[in-house]
Parts: structure tokens; sequence; C-alpha cells
């Protein structure tokens, strides 16, 4: 038998929140951005439930020719654009939109000899500062764009750098929006949070929106909203069996540093997950785990293979039992992904995107 770790991608509950997201801003169009292997879940294994998306945003170009070859016909955005002239030919032969955020690809591009002639998705640097062209340079990149006979439809796009937190985006959405006036073509503002918190604006919802983390069932807010808030459903879980049980008399100690001194007689048991699964190792005790789908907390540290849990809540629980990292139990209990990153000093999207190569994964469809 392998060992008893398994991770389960729900397609259910990604069709439910991809609905959810959509519901949040009516009448656009929604990309479902699956890159990173769509966030750790396998872009195979999302596809079925994800292909109700008007399009697939996504950064790797091997990516782009893996959801070409799953048979989608319908749009494929590469956030980031082109890395190098010859990337040109597969969005060429693949027909793939591509983002333009600085004058090197517009070089490229004007260089490119095709009979097929591409959609583009120009990029403003509205305030986040990490890809595009300041809101002064915008509109001489669409006009050269424009020029070319290699560009056949420029839309036009911009990314949040805090549309799950206080600032907010009215400073980047007034700078587009100025910038922008009179150009022609869709827009795409809208990451997850945006298309959540904000997309009652028609000027933030745009054409198209791009959510990714919401889709996989954790709250872009959190903890200021979590995934009941926003009516969003946990599309990994995590799940382990118990492998040990230890009793411990007061003053004994915990796995590796001993960070955990029991105080009174108190039941642990160990399981089969750790840091060489992708469960953060800052984890410490007091972080919530399912035994058995009732809430419990992990006790000492993480280790690579092992962890102990508290099994005072669920005297029952024993060798062999369920127990839920994060994700939705046997029992249907729900343990948000998001309260296990916070405890570990990290977001949902880390920890999904870091589930490792070593744990067995399965589609529940
Ligand atoms: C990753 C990404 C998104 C999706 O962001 P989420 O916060 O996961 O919704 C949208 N747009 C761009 C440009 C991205 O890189």
């Amino acid at each position: 038998m392998p060992r008893p770790i398994l991770a389960t991608i729900h397609l259910d509950a990604l069709r439910h929140n991809l609905a959810r997201v959509r519901t949040a801003a009516p009448d656009a169009k929604v990309w479902a951005v699956v890159k990173a292997n769509a966030y750790g879940h396998g872009i195979e294994r999302v596809y079925e439930a994800l292909r109700a998306a008007d399009g697939f945003a996504l950064l790797d170009l091997d990516e782009a020719e893996r959801v070409r070859a799953l048979g989608w016909r319908g749009p494929i955005l590469l956030l980031e654009g082109v890395f190098e002239a010859r990337d040109l030919e597969l969005c060429s032969r693949l027909g793939l939109w591509h983002t333009i955020h600085c004058d090197e690809q517009i070089d490229m591009l004007a260089a490119h000899k095709t009979q097929q002639p591409h959609r583009v998705f120009l990029k403003m640097n509205s305030g986040m500062n990490r890809l595009g062209y300041s809101p002064e340079r915008y509109r001489a990149a669409w006009a050269r764009l424009n020029a070319l006979p290699q560009v056949e439809e420029i839309s036009l796009m911009t990314h949040f750098s805090d549309a799950d937190g206080p600032r907010g985006i009215a400073h980047q959405v007034a700078a587009f929006r100025e910038a922008t006036r009179d150009l022609p073509g869709e827009r795409s503002l809208s990451n997850s949070a945006a298309a959540l918190r904000h997309s009652a604006d028609p000027d933030v919802r745009g054409d198209w929106v791009r959510p990714g983390i919401a889709v996989y069932g954790s709250a872009p807010d959190y903890p200021e909203n979590d995934i009941a808030h926003w009516d969003l459903r946990p599309t990994m879980t995590l799940a382990t069996r118990i492998l040990g049980v230890q009793d411990l008399k007061p003053g004994d100690t915990v796995g590796y540093g001993s960070s955990f001194t029991a105080e009174a007689p108190v039941r642990i048991g160990v399981v089969a997950c750790g840091y060489a699964d992708g469960y953060p190792r800052h984890c410490s005790t007091g972080t919530p785990v399912l035994v058995n789908g009732v809430r419990s907390r992990l006790i000492g540290r993480v280790s690579m293979d092992m962890i102990a849990v508290d099994l005072t809540p669920v005297p029952s629980a024993g060798f062999g039992s369920e127990v839920t990292m994060w994700g939705r139990a046997g029992n249907g209990a729900v343990l948000p992904i998001d309260e296990v990153a916070r405890a570990g000093g990290t977001l949902g999207y880390e920890l999904m995107c870091a589930l490792a190569q070593r744990v067995p994964v399965t589609v529940e469809t």
C-alpha cells in the first residue's frame, strides 16, 4: 500500500467557483487563469470543469500547448507575452493571444513573418510597477502596434496591486481610464479580488475578468473575508491518515526541538504528511486540522514526512483515521486552505502551487 496521503481535486467545486465569479462580474467574459499548472491542480485535471470559461490565461508556452492538446479551440492568452522572437511562431501556429508589455516585444512582432494576424493585449503599468507601459507611454505603444500588419486587434489591459486591501484600486482605475479614454478595444483589468470586490463598477469589470485564486476556492482577501463569505468551495483536499498514536504525560514533549510540552495527559496522532508533501513547515502548534472531520490542531513542529495532531476532540480516532490537512473531509466538513496558509505565514496561492510531486492526486467528478 502506498503511503496514505492523497490530494483530491473537486471538479464540482471548480465549476461552482467559476460560476460564482461570473455572477460577480455579469456580462464580462471570463479568463480562467491556469498558470502554474492551474495553481498546482493540474491543467489536464481541471480542464473539464473550466471549459465553461471564455478563455484560458497562462504564462508558459508549453502550458498553452497542453490546453490546445486538450482540444480547446477558444482564446488562450499569454499573460506575460512572448519571451523571445521564436515564441511568436507558436503564437501564429496555435492562435495564441499575447500580452505586449514592452518595446522589445513590439520589435519582435514587427519582425515576425506571418500570415496569421495576431490579437494582442497591450499592458499598462497603472501603478503595480511590474510589467507594462506607463500611462504616458501607452498611447505611443498603441499607435505603433496599430500600424503593424501583424496585428489584427488590440485589447487594453492592466493589473491591480491592492484589489484585496485597504488601498484599493481607484488610483489605478483612474490612471487606466484617463490614458485609454478614446482608444478602441476590449478591456481587461480584474483579478479575483477585483472581480469579487469591485466589479459593480463597469469600468473595473471591463470586457474580460481574469480570476485565478477564487476559482481554486481561496478567498483573495482573507482574512477580511473567507470562502464562506464569497460562497466559494475548496477545489483541492489534502488528506492523510493516522500512522501512530502516543499517549503523553505531563512534561512530555513532541517532535524536533521539543517545541510542544504537554501540560496535562494528551493523546496525539502522528499523520503521514510533512513539508516534503508541500505542507508549510512554518505551521506550528494550534494550526487547524480535521480529524474524522472534527476540528483539531497541530502539535509541535512539522517534520519532513510527519506531523502530530491533537486527538482530544476526537477520542474515537486512532490508527487509520482520516485527517484533512485542508479542503473537504469525508463528513463534508470544510477546512479552508486560507486558514492553514495564514497559520504558516503564507497564502492559499502558495500552498496549492507547492503541492509536492510525491503526493498522488485523484480527481472527483
Ligand atoms: C495571476 C494573474 C491573475 C489572477 O490573479 P488571482 O489573484 O489569482 O485572481 C490575473 N491577471 C494576471 C496578469 C495574473 O498574472
